[in-house]
Order: structure tokens, then C-alpha cells, then sequence
């Protein structure tokens, strides 16, 4: 079964199209990232993808199920814009961030050795055990993303969106960031990421979407490098592709 079935999906802010008949599917094991210039609709897309936004026509199917009927939250993480870039927050730990994604699973029953266990490895997996008692909200915007994705891992996710992430991270952090996700990936995790930068897409994903309100290419990235696509989806927006190139 694909993990998402997109079928000749349109979605409009106002009368304003931004996502314009799109049809794509991703399959498991799928590291894709979501190309295109500002305002392309890559985030209107994530969230239609997860279920968040619904499509005004066409069909989106997430694990077999219509999206916005999809209600098992463990089989998908999702690191939002939001998520990592606020300021504040609740006076929770790390770890406690981490055992929330693990509370589905747990339900009405006690935490078992098992659960524990996997709250553990996802702090080691992502490489913050050290942080594990310090508050959330103390931590670097790079730091929190890595906890995010512990919580995902933590609740066995099989799907994880992320929409720049890095943004506001340092290229070093940056680097280490999608070397983690590549390696998660790898060891079965499906990945969506949405990112400004198309060196990273085309270095780190094994497919690419490449979208300007409509899709203008989605294939193997290494088909995307050598394709038209960038330079058609890009359009009037070269110099913005051109600064993304820097
Ligand atoms: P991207 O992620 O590629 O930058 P978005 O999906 O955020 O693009 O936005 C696509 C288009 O939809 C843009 O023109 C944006 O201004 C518009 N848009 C996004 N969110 C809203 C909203 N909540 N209300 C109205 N217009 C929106």
C-alpha cells in the first residue's frame, strides 16, 4: 500500500488557487522533498497531505484512509513551522516531550519497561539524552527539531513531514540535521521534506516534488538535476533561484 495517494487535488485560499490539480503518490521508504519558490503552495500541500487542510476537489489518501479521516497521530510526525520556531512554551522537560509520543500507544495501561525503553532510544537515536532534563524551552532551534523527531520516533512513527526545518539552524547543525534524517530514513522511516533548498533536496532525498501551484516534476532526484523542471517551475522566479543557489 502507498503511503499517500494524491488524485488531481486542488486547494484555494479565497478564489485564489494554490495548489492547483496535483496527482502523486509516495510510497514507503520514500525520503521526499517538496521543491519550489516562495509561495509555491509547498506548505499548503504538506498540509493536505496530512490531512490538516481539505482538498476543495480531488482526493488525498493517507495509509488507505481519505486524510482528513486519518486519525491514528502515532504512524505520523509531523515538525511544523510552528513547533520549533515558538518561543516559550509549556515548563516541560525533554524527556516529557518524548513520553508524550509514547502515551497513545500506552493508553489506559501502565508504562511498561518496553515503553521506557523506546522513550530512550529515541532521545540516543537523535542525539539529545544529554538534554534529556533540561526544559524544552530552553533548548536551540536545532535542538528542539531533534526532539520533535524523538517524540515521532518514541510513538513508532512511519511517516515523518517536516517543513524547513532548518531554518535559523547553522550549517555545521544543518548538515548533522539531514545526515540524521537520511540515516532514519534508510532505516525505513518515509520522509516529507519541505525545503527552500534545492542543493539539500537533490543531496539528501531520494524523490523530488517540484512544485509551483501545479506539480512540474516529481521522480528520482537524481532525474530532477538533469531535468527542465527547476528552470520551468521557477519561471519569472529565477532570481529568487538564483539567490537559493548562494
Ligand atoms: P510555500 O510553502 O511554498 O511558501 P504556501 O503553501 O505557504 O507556499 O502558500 C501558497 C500560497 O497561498 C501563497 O500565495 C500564500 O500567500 C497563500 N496562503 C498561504 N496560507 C494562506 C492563508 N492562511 N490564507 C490565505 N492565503 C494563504
Amino acid at each position: 500500500m502507498s503511503v499517500l495517494e494524491l488524485a488531481d487535488v486542488t486547494y484555494s485560499y479565497g478564489d485564489r488557487p494554490a495548489v492547483e490539480n496535483v496527482s502523486m503518490t509516495v510510497e514507503p521508504g520514500d525520503f521526499l522533498g517538496l521543491v519550489g519558490p516562495n509561495g509555491s503552495g509547498k506548505t499548503t500541500l504538506l498540509k493536505l497531505m496530512l490531512g490538516l487542510l481539505r482538498p476543495d476537489s480531488g482526493s488525498v489518501t493517507l495509509f488507505g484512509r481519505p486524510a482528513h479521516e486519518f486519525a491514528d497521530g502515532t504512524r505520523v510526525g509531523y515538525v511544523s513551522q510552528a513547533a520549533t520556531r515558538k518561543a516559550g512554551g509549556m515548563p516541560v522537560t525533554v524527556r516529557e516531550v518524548v513520553t508524550m509520543g509514547r502515551y497513545p500507544h500506552v493508553g489506559l495501561r501502565r508504562f511498561r519497561e518496553r515503553d521506557t525503553e523506546r522513550i530512550t532510544e529515541a532521545l540516543d537515536i537523535v542525539g539529545v539524552a544529554d538534554l534529556a532534563d533540561r526544559r524544552f524551552s530552553t533548548l536551540s532551534g536545532g535542538q528542539k527539531q531533534r526532539v520533535v523527531i524523538a517524540r515521532a520516533l518514541a510513538a513508532d512513527a512511519e511517516l515523518l513531514a517536516l517543513d524547513e526545518p532548518t531554518v535559523g539552524v547553522d550549517a555545521e547543525s544543518r548538515e548533522a540535521f539531514y545526515d540524521l534524517l537520511r540515516r532514519l530514513n534508510r532505516e525505513g522511516l518515509t520522509v516529507l521534506l519541505v525545503e527552500h533548498d534545492i542543493g539539500v533536496v537533490t543531496a539528501f532525498a531520494t524523490r523530488v516534488a517540484c512544485i509551483n501551484r501545479r506539480l512540474f516534476f516529481h521522480g528520482d532526484s537524481i532525474d530532477f538535476s538533469e531535468s527542465d523542471a527547476l528552470r520551468e517551475a521557477y519561471g519569472a522566479n529565477q532570481q529568487l533561484l538564483d539567490h537559493h543557489h548562494h
